[in-house]
């Protein structure tokens, strides 16, 4: 049986998750979404995992959803010989010439362009930040000098973040275009975007998307780069949800300012009423330990109260030790806070004028009115998945059911809070659907009799058209 939680879980596929068995535990202790991590992946392998998945759906009835998350420009160190350790004021040079095996006198580094975009002064931060150098010359070809700030361990392949750095590499590289089509051609539900910096990524990408595939696959700019920061009214009108990726932001900011950044984020996402994931590090500890700190308990409760329409999982579900504990977990701290009604939600009325505008105000007054007189569901019947994504940016109390014949949509929808998504096939009148589908959510235990519920449709309902009314029930 599937959790009722209203908070969206979504986890990072890895070898710890491999087989069809803990997948299925998985789901039914919450995942509503996996992501494919394309820095790690192998497309034989993801297949596999994403046949196990759909798999699932049909035998069970489930709904989950699949993201291609992109790495974007991340850039890396070679690969090194077995334990360097660097010190504080130790010289260091990176190198572009060619593909050495790494020192701790020299270093590759896998970008071209790097000792021409970096400057003496600014820094290198390797690792998650764990070793930090700072630039001392650079001859602006193929080599660049750096003194060591705070030594460790430098590992093979580890993540290069440049904070002073305004790196000129496209948001998608060949391996993310490669990587695009290779989810596109998997019919993924959700594509991610990592280093987001301008809407200009968001728009390649989806003219990637739109040669390469019949249907519009929604994208996540993931916001993890200062410049995405200065950018962000922009980005969010030229994407379907945001993620706050604390890991890179943390590394590229101060991690001390990423707090009030999350907290901005989620607000901008809801006032653009699209769907925000807060991710990374959420419950660390659970990659090796059964008990989460209660900082993380923390952490995933305080996202929660902040608004996050979902919070996601890396490490912990990818590699870990507990992948299916791990979720439990979650699902339980996200059912302790959900329903508190210290969560506020900006109310900003639909107002201008769209084409949208009449299906917007009705998506609104539904979810306001569904609070009022106490309806346990609002049902909407959808070919796009729009009202689902209008009546779950306001949070009503009620159960958001959505009906749909599209496959795609099925499934591409359960990233949304509060929403539950199922097929609906029947090409009837509207009468006839208000009261087929009301019967459906009353087998299906969501209302019983007495109960009040709102139905939206679009009339009339053979035009599939754009919602336009609203009708309030009571359940006989
Ligand atoms: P990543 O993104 O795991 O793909 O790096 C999330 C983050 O940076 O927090
Ligand atoms: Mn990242």
């Amino acid at each position: 049986m599937l959790t009722n939680k209203k908070t969206k879980i979504v986890a990072t596929l890895g070898p710890a998750c491999s087989t069809r068995e803990t997948i299925k535990d998985m789901i039914d202790a919450g995942v509503n979404v996996f992501r494919v991590n394309f820095s790690h992946a192998d497309y034989e392998d993801v297949k596999e995992k994403i046949n196990i998945i759909r798999g699932l759906n049909k035998e069970f009835g489930y709904t989950t959803a699949i993201l291609g998350d992109l790495q974007g420009p991340k850039l890396r160190v070679g690969v090194m010989e077995e334990g360097v350790v660097v010190h504080d004021g130790d010289l260091i040079t990176f190198t572009t010439a060619e593909d050495i095996l790494g020192t701790a006198k020299k270093v590759f580094m896998k970008y071209k362009n790097f000792p021409n975009d970096v400057n003496p002064g600014e820094r290198i931060l390797l690792d998650d930040g764990k070793l930090i150098f700072e630039i001392v010359e650079t001859d602006k070809k193929s080599e660049v000098v750096a003194r060591v700030i705070q030594g460790g361990e430098l590992k093979s392949k580890k993540g290069v973040n440049l904070p002073n750095t305004k790196i000129s590499l496209p948001a998608m590289t060949e391996k993310d275009i490669e990587d695009a089509i290779f989810a596109i051609g998997q019919n993924v539900d959700w594509i991610a975007l990592s280093f987001v910096k301008t809407p200009r990524d968001l728009q390649d990408l989806q003219e990637l998307i739109a040669e390469h595939s019949e249907y519009k696959i929604p994208i996540v700019a993931k916001i993890e780069m200062p410049e995405a920061l200065e950018n962000i009214d922009k980005i969010v009108a030229y994407c379907d949800a945001l993620m706050v990726a604390r890991g890179d932001l943390g590394v590229e900011l101060p991690a001390h300012e990423v707090p009030l950044v999350q907290k901005e984020l989620i607000r901008r996402a809801k006032t653009a009423r699209i769907p925000v994931i807060v991710a990374t590090q959420m419950m660390e500890t659970m990659i090796t330990s059964l008990t989460p700190t209660r900082a993380e308990v923390n952490d995933v409760a305080n996202s929660v109260m902040d608004g996050a329409d979902a919070v996601m999982l890396s490490g912990e579900t990818a590699t870990g030790n507990y992948p299916v504990q791990v979720i439990q977990k979650m699902t339980q701290i996200i059912e302790a806070v959900e329903d508190s009604p210290l969560i506020q939600v900006p109310q900003n009325t639909p107002q201008i004028k769209t084409k949208r505008f009449i299906t917007k105000t009705i998506c609104h007054h539904a979810a306001t009115m569904a609070n009022v007189i106490k309806a346990k569901a609002i049902c909407t019947l959808t070919n796009s998945g729009y009202t689902a994504f209008q009546i779950s940016a306001w949070r009503p109390n009620a159960h958001i059911l959505v009906f749909t014949s599209n496959e795609r949509i099925l499934t591409q929808l359960n990233l949304l809070w509060g929403v539950k998504s199922f097929m609906y096939t029947k090409d009837v009148s509207t009468d006839d659907t208000v009261t087929d589908v009301n019967e459906i959510v009353k087998q299906k235990g969501f209302v019983q009799k007495g109960d009040f519920l709102i139905n939206l449709a679009a009339m009339p309902i053979k035009d599939k058209g754009m919602v336009n009314t609203l009708r309030v029930s009571e359940i006989e």
